[in-house]
């Protein structure tokens, strides 16, 4: 199984809501700060926050985050701890709200960023902590400055430990699900998960798609003589076979007990054909399998387009097994261009 890859924090699904509760308080915070003029210690430090924050906004909007190095993502984080450092520099007094204040990037990298993201940012919060004690003569402000040093860290590495494994285990509970327990490509749920989304893209991109269903021939026999760890044995090497001979864009994914559905995206007649025949001549331990074929007619279902393929299939055993048989399109029907046992599509009812 592959391993477990958190995704992008600025990924545009679901952004809002993931930045708003953590960019609300901030910009609150940062206004409540800058309007309050009556405080001001050292204006130019007051005006870079200002100057920085607005960047900040500008930056986060207008730079596509998503086509930049992913590490790129932490910049915001560390500009809006920049912000906090020079209000705290800038404000004669700090105020009670700015440690919260800067509590906000370290909670956010808790919850969408990666431990080095966090530690870099605990780091500076460090630094920014004891700029601002420097010169401090209030022995109670000191102690309290000191204390939040002591428990940030734990409850930030912890709360991103329990966020990590909740991910974790939210996306191993959502492979296992798609995966078939005995061979370990998709199962028949990846299967109808995927097939409507290929078909609505190949829709949107004038492509073509060809579906097969292979099936191994005479395997009740096969487990009958040779017993049932032989046949589990046989499903996982095919499945292991078919697999690596298919494109990455490819899927095949077993269907039912001895079937496997194949989806080949961008492919039409007669090279579907051609790759399901290349899949068949590598079946494993000299065993046989027919299939069934149909391509797309860029109209039916996810449903009708299998049906077809099934009738080929069915057409394929009658004819004999060992071989391929195209259930073609109508225009299909008309060029010729469907080589092999051909069935008629008005025989499912297409
Ligand atoms: P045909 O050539 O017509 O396809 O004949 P067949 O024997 O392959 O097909 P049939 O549908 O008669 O039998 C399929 C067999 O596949 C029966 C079932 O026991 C076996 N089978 C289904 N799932 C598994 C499995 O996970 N492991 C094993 N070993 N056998 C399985
Ligand atoms: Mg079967
Ligand atoms: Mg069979």
């Amino acid at each position: 199984m592959l391993d477990y890859v958190p995704s992008h924090p600025l990924r545009p699904v679901g952004l809002f809501r993931r930045v708003a509760p953590f960019a609300l308080p901030g910009a609150l915070g940062v206004g409540l700060c800058l309007f309050d003029v009556g405080h001001w210690r050292r204006p130019g430090c007051m005006a870079a926050a200002g100057a920085l924050f607005a960047a900040l906004v500008v930056a986060g909007i207008a730079v596509p985050w998503l086509r930049l190095p992913r590490w790129l993502a932490i910049l915001p984080v560390l500009a809006f701890a920049g912000v906090v450092t020079l209000l705290g520099l800038g404000l004669d007094a700090p105020p009670p709200g700015l440690g919260p204040l800067m509590m906000l990037p370290a909670l956010w990298l808790a919850v969408h960023g990666s431990r080095r993201e966090l530690v870099l940012c605990f780091g500076l919060i460090v630094l920014s902590v004891v700029v601002r004690s420097l010169g401090l003569t209030d022995v109670a402000l000191l102690r309290y400055n000191a204390l939040v040093l002591m428990v940030l860290p734990v409850m930030l590495f912890t709360l991103q430990a329990i966020v990590h494994r909740a991910r974790h285990l939210a996306w191993q509970l959502r492979a296992t699900a798609a995966t078939d327990v005995l061979t370990g490509i998709a199962n028949r749920r990846a299967w109808d998960q995927r097939l409507p989304g290929d078909l609505a893209r190949a829709r949107r991109e004038q492509r073509p798609v060809c579906v097969a269903i292979l099936d191994l021939d005479h395997f009740k026999r096969l487990n009958d003589t040779r017993g049932h760890a032989a046949g589990d044995e046989l499903l996982r090497s095919a499945a292991r076979c078919w697999s690596g001979l298919l494109r990455a864009g490819d899927l095949i994914a077993r269907y039912g007990g001895e079937e496997f559905a194949v989806l080949l995206p961008s492919c039409a007649m007669p090279d579907g054909v051609i790759v399901i025949d290349r899949l068949r001549a590598a079946t494993p331990a000299g065993q046989t399998c027919s299939a069934g074929i149909a391509c797309w007619d860029g109209e039916e279902s996810g449903e009708q387009l299998m049906a077809r393929a099934d009738a080929a299939l069915y057409r394929a055993k009658a004819a004999g097994r060992d071989r391929c048989a195209v259930c073609p399109t109508a225009a299909e029907m008309v060029g010729g261009a469907c080589p092999g046992v051909v069935c008629d599509p008005t025989a499912v009812g297409v």
